[in-house]
């Protein structure tokens, strides 16, 4: 082996810095927020300088403040954007909009489940909506019809709408997969890879106040996780711009209509949140 090679991470990292350093090239910096934050610095006040009578300064600082004593200080060369994290800022769109998302999806066929369905089911309501509610992907009726909740599940969840005091027209309603998944079965990872990322341009043009996830398959596709949905129902999340909270699917409320009184709690933590009164019962 050779001894004069470097071998450790720090020992490769110390003699890539050298090298660059004999090119004259530098800062570097682990984050660019640092990089901006030294910008306005400046000059680098001795941050290589070993402190009076302190203890010597190990190689690997020794070399990076050599790579800054090179290189003036004072060039940013990336604006940081204004995007809590770089690969959110990455699937954002300029200028987007609702047409020009359901333009870019065209006669979709980016995954399997384009081969047996029937219609695109891309999501309805107001683009300037305060509450989006996203399901898990179309059934039959919504195949059929092209339009997301209009089936059975969709009458319970008109009702649940309509019990916020709001309607259909006034919300947006769309789902992670845009496409019916054969026999209703639940859709897989990588249809949900293929199609979220225009659900998560249709939430970025709409920036509701609150989205709820109905089911575990939405819930997971925003909040990125595996966990089941009962770890994590009725709980505010960060979602970009919005509140995100998950509840139970309303075709799980159909099946289990014990589980009504939990779903209308998160309702109204919803309801509460965007400052809504629950409309009076009809008689
Ligand atoms: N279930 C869903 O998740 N979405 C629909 O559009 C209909 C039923």
């Amino acid at each position: 082996m050779d001894s004069a090679r470097p071998q450790t991470p720090r020992e490769k990292l110390e003699a890539w810095l050298r090298y660059y350093g004999d090119l004259n090239l530098g800062e570097f910096y682990r984050d660019r927020r640092t990089m901006a934050k030294r910008a306005v610095r400046q000059p680098v006040e001795g941050a290589h300088a070993s402190p009076a009578g302190g203890p010597p300064v190990p190689p690997l600082q020794r070399t990076v403040a050599a790579a800054q004593r090179m290189a003036p200080p004072t060039v940013p060369v990336l604006p940081i954007l204004d995007a809590p994290s770089l690969f959110e800022a990455i699937d954002r769109v300029e200028n987007d909009s609702l047409e020009r998302i359901r333009e870019d999806l065209g006669e979709c066929t980016r995954c399997r489940l384009s081969k047996q369905r029937n219609k695109i089911v891309f999501g309805v309501g107001s683009a300037r909506a305060e509450l989006v509610f996203v399901g898990e992907g179309p059934g039959h009726d919504e195949d059929v019809q092209g339009l997301p909740f209009v089936g059975r599940a969709g009458k319970l969840l008109t009702q649940m709408i309509e019990a916020m005091g709001l309607t259909r027209d006034q919300v947006y309603i769309c789902n992670v997969v845009k496409c019916r998944p054969p026999e209703n079965r639940k859709p897989e990872d990588d249809e949900v890879a293929t199609c979220s990322p225009y659900l998560y341009r249709q939430l970025d043009v709409i920036s509701p106040k609150a989205i709820v996830c109905l089911g575990g398959v939405a819930a997971q596709a925003l909040l990125k996780t595996k966990d089941p949905i009962s770890r994590y129902r009725g709980v505010w999340f960060d979602f970009r711009k919005s509140k995100l909270l998950a509840t139970y699917h309303p075709a799980y409320l159909l099946r289990n209509p014990n589980a009504k009184g939990e779903v209308w709690k998160d309702l109204q933590k919803v309801m509460a949140y965007l400052g809504l009164k629950p409309s009076k019962p009809s008689r």
